[in-house]
């Protein structure tokens, strides 16, 4: 579904992502764990297309096609979606408005996941302006339905968000990733796909994980099981990512 082949990226001169090698299998949820600084959020901005990420030499496969030279938008009608670890607050946008600017004949039913999310009351609202963490996840969780995207990247869905609040969104971004979006490639194999960056391991109380990477300092270090990789980041710390680099790619 998505494939990322020795992809080298700068911010303002400076590499933050070295020949990161990854794939996403369709239906499958891949996670991506990593210490701060580690280049996380840099790989994912720079999947949608952000501008700023500046690719130096590698290649983005989505669905078999080459999009490493398109634009965010093209990105998004192709079916990918992000959901950014601090989305931005839009003065004068209600979110109302933004929803169904962004929803076509593909929406999912975002009235029934408004009401799901609670978010009914924010739709007269300015986007994330005075929301809370819990509620901008929401709001962001309630666009991507507007969006059903197939290919879900997703940057610590559970950072600031109250104990409450994670279940909620857990389950929604479980129930996100069940559903039909028309942009798969292969329809006789399961859901959509999915990259999480997560450093609590909260998100996968909700979410079946599949497959797991450890990024440190811009690179991917090691690949495996991902609940176990996790149990070890949490008896261990990151530590261990340079002995994983020893042992397994
Ligand atoms: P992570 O998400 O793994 O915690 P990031 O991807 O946010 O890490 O950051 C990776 C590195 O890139 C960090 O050293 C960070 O300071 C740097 N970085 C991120 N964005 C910018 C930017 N806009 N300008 C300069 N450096 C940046
Ligand atoms: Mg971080
Ligand atoms: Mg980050």
């Amino acid at each position: 579904m998505l494939e990322v082949k020795d992809l080298v990226v700068e911010i303002g001169g400076r590499t933050i992502l070295n020949k990161v090698n990854l794939k996403v299998e369709q239906g499958s949820t891949t996670v991506l764990f990593g210490p701060n600084g580690a280049g996380k959020s840099a790989l994912l901005m720079t999947l949608m297309g952000f501008s700023g990420y500046n690719i130096v030499s590698g290649q983005i496969i989505f669905k078999g096609e080459d999009i490493t030279n398109l634009s965010v938008d093209e990105r998004a009608k192709r079916g990918l979606g992000i959901m950014t670890q601090r989305p931005p607050n839009m003065t004068g946008v209600k979110l109302e408005t933004l929803v169904s600017a962004i929803s076509t004949d593909n929406s999912l039913d975002t009235e029934a996941v408004a009401k799901k999310l609670d978010m009914e009351r924010f739709m007269e609202r300015d986007v994330n302006v005075g929301f809370s963490g819990g509620e901008i996840k929401r709001s962001e969780l309630l666009q991507l339905s507007a969006q059903n995207p197939c290919m879900y990247l997703l940057d610590e869905p559970e950072s600031g968000v109250d104990l409450v609040s994670i279940e909620e969104i857990g389950k929604t971004i479980d129930e996100l990733l069940k559903s039909r979006s028309n942009c798969f490639v292969d329809h006789n194999r399961r859901g959509n796909s999915a990259l999480i960056i997560t450093h609590t391991g909260q998100v996968l109380d909700y979410v079946e994980p599949d497959m797991g990477y450890i990024l440190c300092n811009g690179a991917v270090v090691c690949k495996g099981h991902p609940r176990e990789m996790l149990k070890e980041i949490k008896s261990q710390g990151y530590g261990e990512c340079i002995k994983c680099k020893r042992g397994q790619l």
